[in-house]
């Protein structure tokens, strides 16, 4: 673990605290929470506070109403449901900077809470604006980062607002020190071995230097889904109209090359043997079985195959330590969702039965564990997709530097 100071290593009486929480959580058209994740995740932080009798300001973005107001994207129907979760009364206020927001936040009796609006109501929310952070920095005493799932954005409230705060004012709260302390485990390669990455999803661009960190250390990366074709391209393989998103990038194709070099040493990588291909992206498309390596032209590979699914498998259910983040396949269609719901059934039970550590990440991947409801039986999942990639490229994320200076 970085050296960064958590709640606990604070108390909070008299203060007034900002906690920078992240409630964008999915939610019906009658405006019913369908997960509450992250919500629950910072309840922690939120109960330390009070527990300590300081004055709790709760600040979250919610959709994305472009900077200006609308009703769709208010946070106010989240008070009920706080209330309940908390246990308290949780107060609203319809503006999140401003004297009247300044006025309510200082009638704040210890052991309250008060929920602002929609950061996002601002535009300079989302352009790191000096003049909104100093704004929001007058709110309170302390400023406490609990949104780890935007960590890696460069957004007022996350990468300036914090650095208005001295040191001795700012520190993560209990959900932000789980996800880096769970990531730097990851990192620092003394997970129980056989490591075991898996990746996917269709953007290869944004997993080369993930791809480059991880090798070092992780005894297998298997590569599936959209993110597969590349490799498999340069390595001489016939992929048909399949997803590449590097035609004609030579920097990308060097690095691949690369890749790929360095691991004809250590013999780490693995690829799909086999796909599920289509000529057609829909559920009624005609499919076939298909070596991955010669894929006819106009088809496309839209999932990895049985041969695949038995080879991941197979190690995922040997590994000690397991990372995932990216669906093997177009797994949203009901056609081609075989092999990421496979794997993620394969991850629960490494966990479960072989007491692996899981730690999964990434929208999609959550949503394919929740498809076959096997969630809970994850070691952890992670709160961020983005946030967790940027930090296993860098090892570091804006938000969490902001808090370092
Ligand atoms: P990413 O944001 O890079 O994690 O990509 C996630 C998306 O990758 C999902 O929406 C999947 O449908 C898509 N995907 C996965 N495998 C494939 C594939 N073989 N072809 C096209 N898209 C894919």
């Amino acid at each position: 673990m970085k050296k960064i100071k958590t709640v606990r290593d604070f108390n909070f009486e008299g203060k007034r605290v900002l906690i920078r929480v992240d409630f964008n959580v999915p939610i019906n058209e009658n405006y019913q929470i369908i997960d509450d994740t992250r919500i629950q995740y910072s309840i922690p932080t939120i109960k330390k506070i009070l527990s300590d009798k300081g004055k709790v300001i709760l600040i979250s973005h919610f959709g994305r109403p472009k900077g200006k107001y609308s009703k769709n994207f208010s946070l106010k129907f989240l008070v009920n449901h706080l209330s309940d979760e908390l246990n308290t009364t949780v107060k609203f206020h319809n503006d999140c900077i401003g004297e009247k927001s300044e006025k309510k936040v200082n009638e704040l009796k210890t052991g309250e809470i008060l929920l602002l609006e929609n950061l996002r109501f601002y535009k300079e929310e989302e352009k790191e604006d000096i003049n909104f952070s100093k704004n929001l920095a007058r709110l309170a005493d302390f400023y406490v980062n609990d949104a780890f799932s935007v960590s890696h954005r460069l957004h007022s409230s996350v990468s300036v607002l914090p650095k208005l705060f001295n040191k001795k004012c700012k520190c993560i709260g209990i959900l932000m020190e789980k996800e880096i302390l769970f990531l730097d485990k990851f990192l620092s390669g003394k997970g129980k071995k056989p490591v075991t990455v898996l990746l996917g999803g269709a953007k290869i661009f944004s997993k080369i230097k993930i791809i480059e960190n991880l090798i070092d250390f992780s005894d297998h990366l298997l590569i599936g889904g959209g993110i597969s074709y590349p490799f498999i391209k340069i390595k001489g393989g016939k992929i048909g109209d399949s997803i590449t998103e590097i035609e004609n990038n030579k920097n990308i194709d060097d690095k691949l090359t690369s890749i790929l070099n360095l691991n004809n040493k250590k013999n780490i990588i693995s690829l799909p043997t086999d796909v599920i291909i289509s000529d057609y992206f829909d559920n009624s498309a005609n499919t076939k079985i298909c070596d991955i390596y010669s894929i006819p032209d106009k088809w496309i590979g839209l999932d990895i195959g049985p041969n695949s699914i038995k080879n991941f498998c197979n190690i995922i259910n040997k590994s000690k330590t397991i990372l995932w983040n990216g669906p093997m396949g177009v797994f949203e269609l009901q056609k081609f969702s075989f092999g990421t719901k496979s794997i993620a059934k394969a991850i629960a039970n490494a966990t479960t039965k072989n007491k692996a550590f899981s730690l999964v990440g990434g929208g999609d991947s959550v949503a394919a564990l929740k498809m076959v409801g096997y969630e809970k039986k994850i070691s952890y999942l992670s709160t961020g997709g983005g946030a967790m990639l940027e930090y296993l490229k860098t090892k570091n994320n804006p938000g969490i530097q902001a808090m370092m200076i």
